[in-house]
């Protein structure tokens, strides 16, 4: 396997590790969360403990200092395992905002704990009518004496009735040149008055995962809150993306791995017609197909990976062509995965079914399968810096 060639042994050790974990720990806690809509705060607790959440904050902040692929490794090992709790034990979504943008004090307050299973993060940026279109937020920040006053509805937050710190998105000059221009971001502390979190039930898949409308009614945060710089939001946002679609691509492919194994094993044993399901030409044919998709997808994702710990910065159009990739063939791996559990799959008894309903917010959440083919494109045509710029030499080539 390619992990076993790029790999060094400190990286293959934390994999390892990861693994050991998920399969001991997950099982008991999958079934019961993805039922219930549950999130479960002792399994977080045990992972935060073991050094498996924030690993890739610098040590000073109460991380291990690790690289992108090494953090990576252990979200592919735990959505191989089960993606509603692989999701709510990846990297603590948001808190890359500050370790990329924050100030020495809001680093030092806001991400030991969150590392250490203190503290939960969210990041809101999607409202009710801005999805894709980041720029159409209508969230205003306005500053009032030494602070800002924040009012909007934001849609769709993971951990947003749970979460400790509130990372905003929203408008601080409310007439801009251009409408990408004039936002900014803000970190607000749970308990704030006027925050409000409403729970959203029923989601198709990673039911472990809290998901939120939150309603932002005059909350008030001093200006010491403010993360970076007033008016450069839009532009911070777009960047803290090009970094978390890599984890992304490793949730994709470790719920590939996953559902390739069960269908792997299913059909091992399942007898018809007087033989094994797996000496059918048809099956082998599957699972021949199924494995080279899976494999390109996990060299696309250590790609992006292992350019960001080299570049110290990742390559956005690397990074979009991972997550477009690894999220698309996963959906197909999983689905064939689930034919050939054949009814036995359908009936909801079985993992395989829990990550057809998982995988498929892959393809939607930080950036659509659309939005991804796009950022490509304009990469491509060196409108985006990446190295597969085909126009114009940058420095990223
Ligand atoms: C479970 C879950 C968790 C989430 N967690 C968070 C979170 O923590 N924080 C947060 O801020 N958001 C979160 N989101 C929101 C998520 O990022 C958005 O749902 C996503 O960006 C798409 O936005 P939308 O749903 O408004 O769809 P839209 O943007 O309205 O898209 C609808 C369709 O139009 C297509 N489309 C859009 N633009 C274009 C274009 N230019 N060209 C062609 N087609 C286009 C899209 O690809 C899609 O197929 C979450 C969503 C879900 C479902």
């Amino acid at each position: 396997m390619l992990s076993e060639f790029i790999l060094t042994e400190e990286q293959k050790a934390i994999k390892d590790a990861a693994r050991e974990f998920a399969e001991k720990e997950f099982p008991k806690y999958a079934e019961e969360c993805d039922r219930e809509e549950k999130f479960p705060f002792e399994l977080w607790k045990k992972a935060a403990e073991l050094g498996f959440i924030g690993m890739n904050f610098p040590e000073e902040y109460g991380g291990q200092g690790a690289g992108i692929l090494d953090s990576c490794l252990v979200v592919e090992e735990f959505w191989r395992v089960d993606g509603g709790l692989g999701q709510i034990l990846s990297s603590p979504f948001g808190s890359e905002q500050i370790l990329m943008f924050g100030t020495e004090e809001q680093k030092k307050k806001y991400l030991p704990p969150l590392a250490k299973g203190k503290a939960i993060c969210c990041a809101c940026y999607t409202e009710p009518q801005a999805g894709s279109d980041v720029a159409g937020i209508k969230a205003r920040a306005d500053k009032v004496g030494d602070e800002y006053v924040i009012n909007g509805t934001k849609m769709f937050i993971t951990n947003g009735t749970i979460a400790d710190y509130y990372i905003v998105l929203a408008r601080t000059d409310p007439n801009p040149a251009k409408r990408h221009h004039g936002m900014s971001v803000f970190i607000v502390e749970k308990g704030t008055p006027g925050l409000e979190a409403k729970k959203l039930h029923n989601k198709l898949g990673i039911r472990a995962s809290d998901t939120a409308e939150v309603v932002f009614k005059n909350v008030r945060v001093p200006k010491e809150n403010l993360i970076g710089q007033e008016g450069q939001g839009f532009y911070q946002t777009m960047l803290f993306f090009n970094v978390t679609r890599i984890p992304v691509a490793f949730q994709a492919v470790g719920l590939a791995q996953g559902a390739f194994e069960l269908a792997f094993n299913y059909a091992k044993n399942r007898e018809l017609f007087e033989q094994k399901l797996i000496d059918f030409q048809v099956t082998q044919d599957k699972l021949a197909k199924m494995r080279v998709k899976l494999e390109a997808a996990r060299l696309l994702a250590y790609q992006a990976a292992y350019f960001q710990d080299k570049m110290g910065m990742p390559d956005p159009g690397l990074t979009a062509m991972a997550k477009y990739y690894c999220a698309h063939a996963a959906n197909e791996i999983v689905n064939e995965a689930l034919q050939i559990h054949g009814g036995y799959g359908y009936m909801g008894e079985q993992a395989i079914s829990r990550m057809y309903r998982d995988v498929r917010i892959l393809e939607i959440y930080e950036g659509t399968r659309e939005v991804e083919l796009e950022i490509i494109a304009r990469s491509l045509m060196g409108k985006v810096p990446s190295k597969l710029s085909l126009i114009r030499k940058h420095p990223l080539m």
